[in-house]
C-alpha cells in the first residue's frame, strides 16, 4: 500500500517543499514540533534507512546538511535535532524513510529524550559481529 509521502512524492497530496533534487525531497511536516521542522525522504520507496541503496543514502546525507544549513539560516535557531525512526517500536509512524530537523529554540520546546543509557559488556565482540556484517 502506497504511504502517505509517497502520495506527496507523487503529487497526489500537497506540501511545503523546501528543497528537491533527482533523489531527495524535503518538505515542512505538517504537525511540527517547532517552527521549521521539516521532513527530508528519499524519492527511492523504501521503509527503513537500511533497505536504500547506497546513491539515496549519499544523496540523503548531502541534503540533510544543505537544507540544516538553510533552517538556521531562516529560523535563526542554531540548535537542532535530526530524528529518523526505523520501525513502530522506534516511534515510525510513517513507513517510508525519512529525516525530521527539529530547531530547538528553548530547552521546552522542539524534541523531548529521555536517554537510557546501558553499558557494554562485550564490547569486543559485538563489534566484531558488526564489522563481518558490513
Ligand atoms: P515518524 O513518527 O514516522 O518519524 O514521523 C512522521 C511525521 O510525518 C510526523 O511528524 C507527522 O507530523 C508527519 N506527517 C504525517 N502525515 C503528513 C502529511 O500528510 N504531510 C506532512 N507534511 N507531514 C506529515
Amino acid at each position: 500500500m502506497s504511504s502517505i509521502f509517497k502520495k506527496i512524492l507523487d503529487g497526489e497530496i500537497p506540501c511545503h517543499r523546501v528543497y528537491e533534487d533527482d533523489h531527495v525531497l524535503a518538505f515542512l511536516d505538517v504537525a511540527p514540533l517547532s517552527r521549521g521542522h521539516t521532513l527530508v525522504i528519499p524519492k527511492q520507496v523504501a521503509s527503513s534507512l537500511h533497505e536504500l541503496t547506497e546513491e539515496s543514502g549519499a544523496a540523503l546525507g548531502s541534503a540533510l546538511v544543505k537544507v540544516s544549513n538553510a533552517i538556521v539560516k531562516a529560523t535563526g535557531a542554531t540548535d537542532y535535532n535530526i530524528l529518523q525512526n526505523n520501525g513502530k517500536i522506534a516511534g515510525q509512524a510513517v513507513f517510508h524513510v525519512h529525516f525530521h530537523i527539529i530547531p530547538k529554540y528553548d530547552e521546552g520546546d522542539g524534541l523531548g529524550l529521555i536517554w537510557n543509557s546501558s553499558t557494554v559488556s562485550d564490547g569486543e565482540i559485538l563489534a566484531k559481529e558488526i564489522q563481518q556484517a558490513l
